[in-house]
């Protein structure tokens, strides 16, 4: 396919069986129109960011080709948040079903009221930075650096491998 652009996905959950929405979502995002999937990466489980008192994340990170403009890509990726039961309580990092963001698009730079790329968050959470070194040990995060010193400069903070899929 021509005007392909390649993303990377951040996907995690709390709520349920997060593993199982996780790899559901997967899906969903690999079969989307415009999307296909380039690879994936172990699922692993992390301690939850924001309120206390909730439930171990389960997280993984995707690489897609697309023809879908970010902004495109980004509403795709909330529906399938919604078709997986994602309620938005106004909470910031509250308990979820299911949190699908959008990580990179290409080397793109991208800031407007509702989407910001690189994702604000890269650089300093670990449940992202180690399953992205996992199927893109060589990306140079844009405005970022090199993956390969985010990584180095973030500790694992309890960041386990629990499946790999
Ligand atoms: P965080 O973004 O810190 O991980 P969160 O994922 O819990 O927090 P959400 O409630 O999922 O936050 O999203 C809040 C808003 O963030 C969304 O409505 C969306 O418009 C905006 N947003 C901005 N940049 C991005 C991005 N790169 N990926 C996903 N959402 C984004
Ligand atoms: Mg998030
Ligand atoms: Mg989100």
């Amino acid at each position: 396919m021509s005007g392909e652009r390649k993303a990377y996905i951040g996907l995690g959950g709390n709520l349920g069986d997060a593993a199982e929405t996780v790899r559901t979502a997967r899906r969903a995002i690999g079969t989307a129109p415009g999307v296909r999937e380039l690879a994936f990466s172990s699922l692993y489980r992390s301690a939850p960011m924001g309120p206390s008192g909730q439930p171990d994340y389960v997280n993984a990170v995707m690489a897609v080709a697309t023809t879908l403009a970010p902004p495109e890509l980004l509403q795709a990726l909330q529906r399938i948040e919604q078709t997986h039961g994602r309620v938005r309580t106004g909470e910031r990092w509250g308990p979820r079903t299911l949190d699908l963001d959008l990580l990179l698009y290409d080397d793109l730079v991208f800031d407007t009221e509702t989407l910001t790329i690189p994702h604000p968050g890269i650089a300093e959470r670990e449940f992202v930075l180690y399953p992205l070194a996992e199927i893109a040990p060589d990306l140079h995060v844009p405005s970022r650096g090199p993956l390969r010193e985010l990584v180095r400069n973030c500790p694992r903070r309890g960041l386990t491998v629990i499946a790999h899929d």
